[in-house]
């Protein structure tokens, strides 16, 4: 038999034994994390069908796994995999133990890896492609099996730049919204540049141990010849322009020459208030383009469990985002991982972002919030290592460990009864005497059992690779401690994101949010605003109904444009 050979012998035995040690409890664990009832689950296996059945080119898979290491990791990716299987005889499939030859040749170490083509790409999957990464398989698997990677002409020429190797490395978590942009953003490079590029996408909770080599806390997190070129997900443009430069960049400049689409609306941001706008936007007949930069859906992505909006008693996060996204797709065109840059207004609006310029005639910033910061020393730097603002996506790493949770409010409870229920000891830390949060809220946290440290602010957050541990100060005595710590989760609120509106110049209230007027008109004619940045009680309810007031305000103002009166 040859180093890739297909042993049926020994892959069988392989099989049969971690068949036997699988838990199919764990396994179940990793269903429940895809957030998909039955029917859903069949009705996208039937998309997939339609779509895998179709590709031309053949992918070989070669799985490596352990029967001492990781079973429940490894079940799962075969299971995955086996389902790909189904769809098409185009992928193939080996699986070898960590002592094989195999393993040697590709210098395979950890229990599960997969490789993709290797005598082609040097790609490898270290962990099990289940939750939020499955898209990020699907995806792989589609690029390498048409042959295609749909790239935009601005991060193409960026990536033609790098003329040297580089070693990339995403670590991701099965939980974690953000993480399949980013990997999805390594694995075009890894496919375009096969012979310079090379990546490995990294589970931290099926590696733990190297997820603390490299101090990974939280995702996504990405490096580059060794060095930490991202924490969090990147436009493909700043994806590229990180990798080639090595180190993380937060600006890029397209090109003048961006494709020009005409729109009649551009709706910046694709959280609630956004998507909404979208489909009342279309459905008023003004055609419309909704771009958003990172994840869609905005907060609610990261939010664990939503209980208040109407009609759904209760959802995950994302599963309301799978929704909303889906219905705003049978109306608006949504741009994902694009940021707006700029936007020039006058008789006829241009918005530029990373990739294209839009011709408009009306704007909606939908920007949202960004998760506010505590500003003690010790939180910047350890931001990614050990200190997170997502239980949703760094969460799991902590199971076993201790951490403390900041804030009173709906975020901080939420959040904090995640933490609990995926095994994390979690103490919550608030300010003051009382908890903003909802009333029901804080009668789970009672019947969790969650200590709270009232009167108590984080003055300090210490330790060197990653959090140790943590001043706390009481506020009514005065006295100070330190607590051991592996982590800090912070939900103190969340800041308005008006970065964009200031730079075109939109009027901002005091408090820092957009100032507009009952049609969510802002002081620049043609530009509005809707959601979270304009204040208010920021639900995922109340941003929606901004959403469809903003775009009826639109279509009304645009067969009348009131600026012209
Ligand atoms: P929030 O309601 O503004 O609460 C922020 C919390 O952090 C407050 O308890 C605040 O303390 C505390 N805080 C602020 N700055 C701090 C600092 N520097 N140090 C220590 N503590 C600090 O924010 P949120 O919980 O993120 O919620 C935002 C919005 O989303 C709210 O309208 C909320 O209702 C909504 N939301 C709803 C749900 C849900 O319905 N399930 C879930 C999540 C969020 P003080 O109380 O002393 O001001």
């Amino acid at each position: 038999m040859d180093g890739r050979g297909w042993d049926p012998h020994e892959n069988a035995k392989i099989r049969g034994e971690i068949t036997e040690m699988d838990s199919p409890g764990v396994q179940d664990e990793y269903v429940e994390l895809d957030g998909y009832d039955e029917k859903t689950q069949k009705e996208a296996e039937k998309r997939l069908q339609e779509v895998f059945e179709k590709i031309p080119r053949d992918i070989s898979l070669i799985l490596f796994t352990s029967r001492e290491k990781n079973a429940p990791f490894n079940s799962a990716a075969r299971e995955v995999i086996r389902l790909v299987r189904q769809m098409t005889s185009k992928i193939s499939l080996l699986e070898f133990g960590l002592d094989h030859e195999t393993a040697r040749k590709w210098d395979v170490r950890v229990s599960p890896t997969l490789l993709f083509n290797p005598e082609k790409y040097r790609i490898r999957w270290l962990g099990a492609p289940v939750g939020e990464e499955t898209k990020t398989f699907v995806e792989a698997l589609m690029m390498m099996g048409y042959g295609q990677v749909n790239m935009g002409e601005q991060a193409g020429k960026i990536l033609e730049e790098i003329d040297s190797p580089r070693h990339i490395k995403v670590f991701v978590s099965p939980s974690c919204p953000y993480c399949p942009q980013q990997v999805v953003n390594a694995l075009k490079a890894a496919i375009m540049k096969p012979e310079i590029v090379s990546l490995e996408i990294v589970d931290i909770q099926a590696n733990p141990k190297l997820a603390e080599e490299y101090s990974a806390q939280s995702v996504p997190q990405t490096f580059a010849n060794e060095v930490l070129v991202a924490q969090g997900a990147q436009t493909e443009e700043l994806f590229m322009s990180s990798v080639l430069r090595l180190e993380q960049q937060y600006i890029f400049i397209p090109d003048d020459d961006a494709p020009l689409i005409e729109t009649d609306l551009v709706i910046v941001g694709g959280g609630p208030a956004g998507l909404t706008a979208g489909i009342y936007a279309q459905r008023s007949g003004l055609k419309s383009a909704i771009v958003e930069k990172d994840a869609l859906g905005g907060q609610i992505a990261t939010t664990p469990i939503v209980e208040n909006y109407p009609g759904i008693a209760q959802a995950g996060g994302k599963v309301l985002v799978e929704l909303m996204v889906s219905h705003a797709l049978e109306y608006a065109r949504i741009f994902q991982g694009e940021e707006v840059v700029d936007i020039a207004t006058g008789d006829s609006i241009v918005v530029t972002t990373s990739r294209r310029r839009f011709q408009t005639r009306a704007v909606l910033l939908a920007t949202g919030a960004k998760h506010r910061h505590l500003d003690v020393p010790g939180e910047r730097r350890l931001s990614g290592r050990g200190v997170s603002y997502c239980s949703t996506c760094d969460g799991p790493l902590f199971t076993g460990r201790k951490v403390v949770m900041v804030g009173g409010g709906d975020s901080a409870i939420t959040e904090a009864l995640h933490l609990k229920n995926i095994g994390v000891d979690v103490t919550l830390v608030h300010r003051r005497e009382v908890l903003r949060a909802q009333e029901h809220l804080v009668e789970k946290l009672q019947q969790e059992h969650i200590p709270v440290l009232f009167y108590t602010v984080i003055e300090e957050i210490a330790g060197k690779e990653g959090v140790t541990s943590v001043t706390l100060l009481n506020l009514k005595t005065g006295k100070k401690r330190h607590e051991k710590a592996d982590g800090v989760f912070i939900a103190v609120g969340y800041e308005p994101s008006v970065e964009l509106a200031r730079k075109i110049g939109v009027e901002i209230t005091p408090e820092g949010y957009i100032k507009h007027d009952a049609g969510h008109r802002t002081n620049i004619p043609g530009i509005y605003s809707a959601g979270d940045v304009e204040g208010g009680y920021k639900q995922i309810v109340t941003a929606a109904g901004q959403g469809a007031e903003a775009a009826l305000a639109i279509f009304e103002d645009l067969i009348h444009p009131y600026w012209k009166q």
